[in-house]
């Protein structure tokens, strides 16, 4: 092509530019806060450790990203460096509560996302964390006010987020990192893994990023429980990474089903900031190569998805069982005497958080709770080729891990075994995976963009 044909192209190129601008208007803004303990509070997610944490490595946080899509819907998610599992239903219900009254986002455009680390504090004494941690009255004590404190920091930052909203636009990518390996080697070699990052960019008026959001599917366990520390291992190591290169950007890690993987190699500080830099070099290959825009309008789809346990114990049958097992059995026993005591019955279902959010035709997240194996992401991946996809777990809140029906068969930890760290007195029922499949495979038809109104394809990748 000779110059003078290139010379109108290059204008239509601008004004489609603007144009393209005006048929985005998206506005955005971000928020965050230090929840590193004050006090040295219980290290949870390892059973096995002795002592509190002291000091920290790095600081732990809460990150907020609020984004309008100018047509009165709001989406807010949270990141936070902590590991979930006994944060509970009723915080995370308190702060939708309060999210929704202080902000007017709607508890199905709210996620909170926990980043898994091990080395975070315990951040409420749940049940689960009775049978797992031996606390005694002071770190009760402390877990009560610090689960305070988060909640009104979480709230706060959800809030100051919304208020800053600015003109943006919002791109979609993914990359590849290879640390990640499933767990699970004693009960199968080579079991699925998920090495995709996705990654959102979300930019200012000059092309500048506010927000990095990007995920992975690995537990955040490259430090085992002889670390004492509070740090955010390799979600927390590759935040800082981005935030370095990226002067003024926020980045949020979000957790991906990693519930059966992890990281290898794993036990040392140096490992964990290899694995983050690791990360955030993928992150970056992203961040420099094509994006594919993400445009309005924002659907949202929230509901709770019963999946009911095995048959619970009787009273008679836990005061029989009274001293039996070993610690955890013991405490578990107990804990679940005190739940008859305090309610009278024992649960026979628990109802895990399932959101989908559709970005348009561009982009669909869907973000569950609990710690939930990598065969969903890849089982939804395939099912719906269509769909520009992106599965996070560790979703509102770590309730158990979730099984697929070949895990939930094979057994081992993941299967059951884990289920009585979170308080349950037994592994869930089959059927699990077609009720999860199922709820999402409705969530997806009731979001599915309206034709008149919004283009049916994704947009192809460019350069932002
Ligand atoms: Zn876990």
């Amino acid at each position: 092509m000779t110059g003078w044909r290139v010379f109108p192209l290059i204008l239509v190129a601008c004004w489609a530019g603007v144009a393209w601008g005006q048929v985005l208007p998206w506005r955005g803004g971000v928020a965050r806060v230090d929840i590193t303990p004050e006090q040295p509070i219980w290290l949870a997610g390892y059973a096995a450790r002795s002592r509190q944490a002291e000091g920290s490595l790095h600081p732990l946080w809460a990150k907020a990203l609020v984004l309008d899509d100018g047509h009165g819907n709001r989406f807010a998610l949270v990141t936070l460096d902590l590991v979930g599992d006994n944060f509970g239903r009723q915080l995370s219900e308190s702060i939708a509560d309060a999210v929704a009254r202080r902000t007017g986002i709607a508890r199905s455009h709210l996620v909170l996302n926990f980043s898994h680390t091990h080395c975070g504090p315990v951040s409420r004494v749940t049940d689960g964390a009775k049978v797992t941690y031996p606390l005694d009255e002071r770190q009760r004590a402390l877990i009560a006010q610090y689960s305070k404190d988060v909640e009104s920091k979480i709230v706060h930052a959800v809030q100051q987020a919304a208020t800053t909203l600015q003109p943006v636009s919002i791109w979609f990518g993914t990359g590849r990192a290879t640390f990640a390996a499933n767990r699970r080697t004693y009960i199968r070699p080579n079991g699925p893994v998920d090495h995709s990052v996705p990654v959102l960019k979300v930019a200012n008026e000059q092309g500048k990023a506010i927000a990095v959001v990007f995920g992975y599917a690995c537990h955040a366990t490259t430090l085992g429980p002889d670390c004492y520390q509070y740090n955010g291992d390799y979600p927390g190591f590759a935040q800082i990474a981005l935030e370095q290169q990226l002067p003024g950007a926020t980045a949020m890690f979000v957790a991906g089903c990693g519930g059966d993987i992890n990281p290898a190699p794993r036990g040392t500080v140096e490992l964990a900031r290899q694995h983050g830099e690791t990360l955030a070099q993928a992150v970056h290959d992203v961040l420099t190569g094509p994006m594919h825009p993400v445009r309005p309008p924002l659907r949202a789809a929230f509901r709770r998805v019963a999946l009911p346990f095995v048959d619970p114990p009787t009273r008679e049958e836990l005061l029989a069982r009274r001293g039996q097992g070993d610690r955890y059995d013991q405490r578990l026993t107990e804990v679940l005497l005190e739940r008859f005591r305090r309610q009278g019955f024992l649960e026979r279902s628990y109802p895990m958080p399932v959101h989908v959010i559709r970005f348009g035709t561009d982009l669909t997240l869907v973000a569950l709770g609990g710690e939930v194996v990598v065969d969903y992401a890849l089982r939804l991946k395939k099912d719906y080729p269509d769909l520009r996809l992106w599965v996070a777990a560790y979703c509102d809140e770590v309730f158990a891990y979730v099984p697929s029906e070949r895990v939930l068969a094979e057994g081992g930890y993941e299967g059951g075994g884990a289920m009585r760290y979170f308080g349950w007195h037994g592994p869930f029922q089959p059927g699990i995976e077609q009720r999860i499949l199922s709820a999402i495979d409705q969530m997806l038809k009731e979001t599915a963009p309206d034709n008149r109104r919004a283009a049916t394809r994704p947009a192809p990748a460019h350069s932002p």
